[in-house]
């Protein structure tokens, strides 16, 4: 039996294989992100906090996207109402574009590839931060607003820094390659200073990547809880208060 901070070891160094872009960029899960803020959130030794590093937030509080011309009319209503829950509840201010040609900047380009993803803050690649949402599978309005979560900066909720006063996440049931997307964070990039939040749309779910698909990959240490992780409904309370700390809307 290994212990965890093997494992941690076993998985980092297979995760370099893996990784979207080795040279600039490191995708977890549906986290693409610098290596920089990898680092910043993995390593004890990374003092940075990389999302609180306001140089990665979005400028004037407006984030500017642009959806692909593969949606239907049907899939824009849904991406909209996804982006809605954030904007109705937040300062953030959210402005489509009529084509990638009137981004002022860097922009959010929504287009149907494989899988759900986004990049984590402002920081991309020729201004332009790719988000996926592929048809149909990702066009729900609770996904959008977990994928825009992470275009503001914020990270999945289970692998929150000192989770393990919340969760036990079950690696032996989890397959060694998807370890990483459930490695606890070095560095507090997700709470800020709000208590752990189980009903976090960035939550994973109890099943999530389970390897039987009977056994849980998550175990919350409050038993009440455990069918209530994942759900992908809603903004929770936490989810609006931590935007609302994170961009200064008070
Ligand atoms: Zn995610």
């Amino acid at each position: 039996m290994q212990s965890i901070s093997e494992k941690r070891t076993f998985w980092r160094s297979r995760f370099i294989d893996v990784a979207y872009d080795p040279v600039h960029e490191e995708m977890i899960d549906d986290m693409v992100m610098t290596h920089d803020i990898a680092e910043s959130l993995f390593s004890p030794f990374v003092k940075k906090n990389a999302i609180l590093d306001r140089t990665h937030l979005w400028r004037n509080k407006t984030v500017f996207y642009y959806i692909g011309n593969e949606y239907t009319d049907k899939h824009r209503e849904v991406i909209r109402d996804g982006i809605q829950l954030i904007r109705d509840a937040t300062c953030v201010k959210f402005v489509e574009l009529r084509h990638p040609s009137q981004a002022p900047g860097t922009y959010v380009h929504i287009s149907s590839r494989k899988g759900c993803y986004a990049r984590i803050g402002s920081k991309c690649k020729n201004a332009v931060c790719e988000m996926s949402l592929e048809i149909p599978g990702c066009i729900h309005t609770g996904t959008v607003a977990h994928e825009f979560l992470h275009v503001l900066g914020f990270f999945h909720m289970q692998c929150a820094t000192g989770r393990s006063n919340h969760i036990r996440v079950m690696f032996d049931n989890i397959d060694e390659k998807m370890w990483g997307n459930f490695e606890e964070y070095a560095t507090d990039s997700t709470l800020l200073g709000t208590p752990y939040d189980y009903e976090s749309i960035t939550h994973y779910g109890s099943m999530f990547f389970s390897k039987d698909k009977i056994n849980p990959s998550i175990i919350t240490r409050d038993q009440t809880i455990q069918k209530r992780i994942g759900q992908r409904k809603y903004l929770s309370r936490g989810d609006i208060e931590r935007v609302l700390r994170l961009y200064n809307c008070y």
